[in-house]
């Protein structure tokens, strides 16, 4: 089955704290009037001129196999490998925010209002994973009514680019999927238009599945290790309480 949702703007809103977080600043801190007002003003641009939207595809195993595999181009040994071979059910997705947030974005930097600018490019980056997580929890919503999943079910995505799935697994993602239906194009580079854009797979099964050791050999090079955080929000109750 393949689904395009429109998001409701309020479900993927950005928080306050994560946007400062984007800024280096640590929530919980005060904040000066420096920095709260262009972060009211970036939320308010957010709320004008996002559109948040997703297109969902389920995808049998032999079929994700091949779209994984993209040009060959991936690390030898990936989280991945293991984890999708594990899954209950996959889909692929690609989900944007839209071109007009970016044009805004460019239109502040060049007018030199690049406090602004740059809180509104952040708030961005959170609106767009706060809109992918919306269509991580809608997959897992799907899946329950149909009774393919349980509580114990857990949704993770994973894109290409990142943790060793090479980005020209862009290519058969794409043509599999088609999020160009929803505006999004794929560049030469294998990035996406509109930049404030994520694509990737959902992985559905036992939480246990999505654990692995951050001890690849391009782990070494990651400035984030972001995978831990997400691991431990996995056992986490809160995780999926605001269900679709
Ligand atoms: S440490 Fe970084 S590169 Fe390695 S799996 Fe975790 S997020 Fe991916």
């Amino acid at each position: 089955m393949r689904e395009i949702i429109e998001i409701p703007l309020d479900k993927v809103k950005p928080h306050r704290t994560d946007v400062l977080r984007t800024q280096g600043v640590t929530p919980g801190k005060d904040t000066s009037h420096n920095v709260e007002k262009p972060l009211r003003k970036a939320i308010e641009l957010f709320l004008e001129y996002a559109h948040p939207v997703g297109v969902l595809g389920d995808i049998p195993l032999p079929q994700f196999e091949d779209v994984y595999k993209g040009d060959g181009k991936n690390e030898t040994s990936t989280p991945l490998d293991e984890i999708f071979k594990k899954a209950e059910a996959l889909a692929l997705f690609a989900v944007t925010i839209g071109e007009e947030i970016s044009q805004k974005i460019s239109q502040l930097f060049k007018k030199n209002e690049l406090v602004l600018g740059s809180m509104l490019d952040g708030a961005a980056s959170v609106g767009v994973d706060n809109t992918a997580d919306f269509i991580e929890n809608h997959f897992l919503t799907m899946l329950i009514k149909r009774g393919a999943a349980t509580s114990a079910t857990a949704v993770l995505r994973y894109s290409p680019g990142y943790c060793g799935w090479h980005m020209s697994g862009q290519k058969k993602l794409f043509t599999y999927l088609k999020p160009e239906d929803i505006g999004i194009s794929l560049l030469d580079s294998f990035l996406m238009r509109p930049l404030k854009s994520i694509s990737g797979v959902l992985i559905a099964g036992p939480r246990e599945i999505h654990v692995f050791e951050d001890s690849y050999p391009f782990c070494a090079e990651c400035k984030t290790h972001s995978c831990r955080e997400r691991i431990e929000a996995l056992f986490k109750e809160s995780r999926y309480n605001n269900r679709v």
